[in-house]
């Protein structure tokens, strides 16, 4: 019988931030683990303070020579130009911050032991959430996005390494998953299916970019609930049940959610939580991963209705005091929190945005699910076969 799900986080997310007016200069796991507590739905028993990621760990993936610098921009403070250069610290949304070896490692640490213990044996639990994970742009010998290391990079590998044979990874972040996809385009044991915004940064994942391990799902502006539903049942989930894996992994980042500020997506939590508790049927184990998010209430209430969601805890409408007390006490230097609506404060739930599922999301969900020929007719490459 496997056992209940756990929870990883850490405390380093207290008291690290990029700094200044980084996007990431907002509390996210610590109020979402505050907000869980509040609302008594994390029992100690269900909770891990997530170990830190070693070098020797991180190097599975990454190069020696680029952990060494974030190691030392971590002790230095600062980065040579050179080395900025090289490797895109202290530039390119990625600074030089007290934490900025410590707190990307301890993300790889938390889903390399959320990784260990999903392999550790028949009582080992069904479902771990790993809020802290889903640096999806990190790539093997520079940061990009925010992302000094890739941890769903490393936890895939580490599933590898243990004997895993299929591994679905399914990122709902408004970005592109191109880190982790790029990792595993030559690996079968891995299938990446990535929905996110189109023409948005890092400019990859294209409707016409689909291949036997990586599907890629761009929608437009403006996508809603109904959308993401119809492309969770009618693409992911036939495509995720052909491929039957044996572990799925799953990228929850919030930024898609309509309260972000950085997407023009325009999801509610809610449309979040019914794909990520349907995804989660596609194999017998589960890693659920954050990712971005960039509005501190969205991001907390989302992510503690994820963990809800997963124990199978039903959601209230209204938050009780101690929980309200929390979310008004958050500050946010962001012109969309002059004027914070009051259910940012007194609900988790978002207001549905259910809608017209528009014809180009039923032509996204056809290309995905069709084999390489429909990326090849998509491309004008399509000859005539035997
Ligand atoms: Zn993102």
């Amino acid at each position: 019988m496997p056992g209940p799900p756990r929870l990883i986080g850490s405390e380093i997310y207290r008291r690290s931030s990029y700094g200044g007016r980084h996007p990431l200069a907002i509390p996210r796991v610590s109020l979402m683990l505050d907000l869980v507590r509040a609302m008594g739905w994390l029992p100690d028993t269900a909770y891990i303070e997530a170990p830190r990621a070693t070098p020797a760990e991180l190097s599975r993936f990454h190069d020696k020579a680029y952990i060494a610098a974030v190691q030392r921009a971590e002790a230095d403070q600062r980065v040579d130009p050179e080395v900025s250069e090289r490797y895109h610290i202290g530039r390119s949304g990625n600074p030089v911050y007290p934490e900025v070896f410590s707190r990307p490692a301890t993300a790889c640490g938390a889903t390399l032991a959320a990784v260990e213990l999903l392999l550790s044996g028949p009582d080992a639990p069904a479902i771990i959430h790993s809020p802290a994970g889903g640096t999806h742009h990190g790539r093997r010998d520079r940061a990009a996005g925010f992302c000094y290391f890739n941890d769903p990079v490393l936890g895939i590998l580490r599933l590898l390494d243990g004997g895993v044979q299929r591994v679905l990874y399914v990122d709902l972040d408004a970005h592109h998953g191109d880190g982790v996809e790029d990792a595993f385009r030559d690996e079968p044991r891995v299938l990446t299916i990535s929905i996110h915004e189109r023409d948005r940064w890092p400019h990859s994942g294209a409707l016409d970019d689909q291949g036997p391990s990586w599907r890629n799902l761009p929608v437009p502006p403006g996508f809603n609930d109904s959308e993401l539903a119809f492309l969770v049942e009618d693409a992911v989930l036939p495509l995720g049940g052909r491929f039957a894996p044996e572990v799925v992994v799953i990228q929850s980042g919030a930024d898609g959610l309509e309260d972000d500020p950085m997407s023009k997506l325009a999801l509610s939590n809610g449309a979040l939580w019914r794909a990520v508790d349907r995804l989660r049927t596609l194999a017998p184990r589960a890693l659920v991963l954050g990712g971005g998010g960039y509005n501190p209430w969205a991001v907390a209430r989302c992510w503690a209705g994820i963990w809800a969601t997963l124990t199978g805890i039903e959601i209230p409408n209204r938050l009780p005091p101690a929980a309200q007390r929390l979310l008004r006490a958050v500050e946010w230097r962001h012109s969309l929190a002059r004027t914070p609506p009051e259910r940012w404060f007194t609900t988790l739930i978002d207001p549905p945005n259910a809608g017209p599922v528009r014809g180009e999301i039923a032509a996204v969900a056809a290309t995905a699910l069709g084999t390489v020929k429909a990326a090849v007719l998509v491309r004008g490459l399509e000859h005539r076969r035997a």
